[in-house]
């Protein structure tokens, strides 16, 4: 185990990166995070709510994540991407249009260094909303 120094939070991996203000909304979130990625924290938050308006925004998991009946995705800030976390059954489904990414189980990393892909963000943010509320 890890303990971080600054938050005291455990962690399995050395180093862990992590957030280590605990915020309570999703804009205590982006406001805790680095100045320069806020704006494409933003830009994620409302490329999501304007696909699915009817989620309820919340944290979980120490990430911001939208919720219908249960959690259907999350994004996190790193240090040189945003991750995006659809689920392991959105990330399949989607697989042939995200080999520009660097993607593992349930998660794509967006880097910072190049545009949002927007459109895509949005049909998957639908499909997670349609699909895991069943
Ligand atoms: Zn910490």
């Amino acid at each position: 185990m890890w303990k971080c120094p600054k938050c005291g939070r455990e962690f399995s991996r050395q180093e862990q990166d992590h957030s280590c203000v605990r915020p309570k909304n999703i804009d205590e979130y982006i406001a805790a995070q680095e100045e320069a990625v806020q704006p494409r924290l933003k830009e994620m938050r409302s490329l999501i709510r304007s696909a699915i308006p009817e989620a309820e925004e919340r944290i979980s998991w120490s990430m911001p994540t939208y919720w219908k009946g249960k959690n259907l995705l999350h994004f996190a800030a790193f240090k040189k991407h945003l991750g995006f976390y659809p689920g392991d059954e959105a990330v399949a489904r989607f697989k042939d249009e995200l080999n520009n990414y660097d993607v593992s189980k349930g998660t794509i990393r967006l880097p910072y260094s190049a545009d949002l892909p927007a459109e895509l963000i949005q049909r998957m943010a639908q499909w997670c909303y349609e699909t895991y509320q069943k």
